[in-house]
């Protein structure tokens, strides 16, 4: 394993039991609709699932990137599928979902990036399925502000951009991406959700840890996305997809994780989850109750 750290037990315990959700499983993939939830065999679904959340990967399985941690295909995506937005609205009515998270890859091939079909889907899914919360995990749209207004115009419930990691690491991690970029669009998508909805509006952002980022500078993160009005932080275990990925070079105990999770906090963010499993979608269901935002 050329000195590369093993699985810890507090990742490999979790166990995946999805024997009793196969109504569920077999509704995801009987639809051509991608969920990352399947897709990236997510130690979560049993979780997820259970509590009515999925994540839906819209827009195809090529992206326009190549981020150093993630498995999806990197090439010249396809056209995009104008029913996309009706059939996931349906499918999420079919499944009885309580919450829905929208992902897509990066669509930089596109003028708008892809903000319009984000926000046709929004607003197909909360016509559809009155009360049922969304949240969207949106690309940097390359920084384009009106493609950010177009998404927050169509009323998510929470808006998610991930910064990933720490700016130093983004020549390997995400090397098509710019932390100050990131952070403008989040603190953009958290001016205009305001003034739209109030304070009901929530951004969120996220980070993976264990890709060699020290603490003094997930510090100056943590503080860099406070100032951009983030509400809702996530921090989880970088965890290696196929070994063409970045290694991992460090797996964080759970208690650093709760102690560096406190540490975050006190930078003002309203909600934190860190732990080894937290993903970025984790808890969604939760967040949308905590935060009354469903
Ligand atoms: Fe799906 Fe996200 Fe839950 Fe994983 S954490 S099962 S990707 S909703
Ligand atoms: Fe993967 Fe997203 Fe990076 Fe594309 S932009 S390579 S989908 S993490």
């Amino acid at each position: 394993l050329e000195g590369h750290p093993r699985l810890p037990e507090w990742i490999t315990k979790e166990r995946v039991k999805l024997g009793d959700l196969h109504g569920m499983k077999r509704g995801l993939r009987d639809s051509h609709l991608h969920t990352v939830c399947e897709e990236a065999r997510c130690p979560n679904r049993t979780h997820c699932f259970t509590h009515g959340t999925a994540t839906f990967l819209l827009m195809g399985e090529v992206c326009t990137r190549a981020c150093g941690f993630c498995s999806i295909q990197s090439g010249k995506p396809r056209a995009l599928d104008a029913q996309e937005p009706l059939e996931t609205a349906e499918r999420v009515a079919a499944l009885g979902l309580r919450f829905a998270v929208l992902t897509s890859v990066n669509r930089d091939d596109l003028p708008d990036g892809g903000a319009a079909h984000f926000a046709e889907t929004v607003l197909a899914i909360r016509r559809r399925n009155p009360g049922v919360g969304v949240e969207v995990l949106v690309p940097d749209f390359l920084g384009d502000l009106e493609a950010v207004a177009r998404v927050v115009a169509a009323g998510p419930a929470v808006f998610n951009h991930n910064t990933e990691t720490v700016p130093s690491l983004y020549p390997e991690v995400r090397p098509a991406g710019r932390f100050e970029r990131s952070l403008r669009v989040l603190a953009h998508a958290k001016e205009l959700g305001t003034a739209l909805y109030g304070t009901a509006f929530r951004t969120k952002s996220g980070l993976m840890l264990g890709l060699g980022e020290t603490e003094a500078e997930l510090m100056t993160t943590f503080e860099a996305l406070a100032k951009a009005q983030v509400d809702i932080l996530t921090l989880g275990q970088y965890l290696r997809p196929t070994r063409h990925q970045l290694p991992v070079k460090r797996y964080v105990h759970p208690d650093e994780f709760a102690d560096l999770g406190a540490k975050a906090k006190a930078f003002g963010f309203a909600t934190v989850y860190a732990g080894p499993l937290v993903r970025s979608s984790f808890n969604a269901h939760e967040v949308a109750e905590l935060e009354g935002i469903s």
